[in-house]
């Protein structure tokens, strides 16, 4: 374990947290500077920097646990008309905490959560040429 984990640190006591569920494999806990009341988030005990060094096994059951959170939200109380799981992966890509986490949160008619993800149309060729390459680099 890095001792320079906040999550690990959380997963092993020595730093507070508020639990929501936990069993051997993930803990889900209150994230610290909520994005919207009922902001969870879920990680593997054992320390993943990124998705892609988590084995598949761990990803499936943080994706149930995750699952799990959403519909307990939902009929918590708290304001929750929808939700959003988010998961980041490197500092590129707005990752801050270096050990995999995925977020499930709360959201509601006029809350006021912005995202700009600047999407832009794109044509069918290059739509086929990334499909090609990301195809070929999974049956590898
Ligand atoms: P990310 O940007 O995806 O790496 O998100 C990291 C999240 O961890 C942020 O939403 C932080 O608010 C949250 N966080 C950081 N430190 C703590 C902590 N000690 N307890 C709970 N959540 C934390
Ligand atoms: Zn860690």
């Amino acid at each position: 374990m890095p001792s320079d984990c906040i999550f690990c640190r959380i997963i092993e006591g020595s730093l507070p947290s508020s639990i929501v569920y936990e069993d051997e494999i993930a803990l889900a806990f209150m994230d610290i500077m909520p994005i919207n009341p009922g902001h969870v988030l879920v990680v593997p005990k054992k320390h993943f920097r990124e998705l892609s060094e988590m084995d598949e096994g761990t990803g499936a059951h943080l994706f149930c646990v995750a699952m799990r959170v959403e519909r307990a939200l939902r009929a918590s109380g708290l304001q929750c008309d929808g939700t959003n799981l988010l998961q980041n992966n490197g500092p590129d890509a707005w990752q801050e905490v270096m050990h995999v986490h995925l977020h499930v949160i709360p959201r509601f008619r006029g809350d006021e959560v912005k995202v700009h993800f600047g999407q832009k149309e794109a044509s069918r060729a290059h739509l086929d040429s990334w499909a090609g390459k990301i195809k070929t680099s999974m049956e590898q």
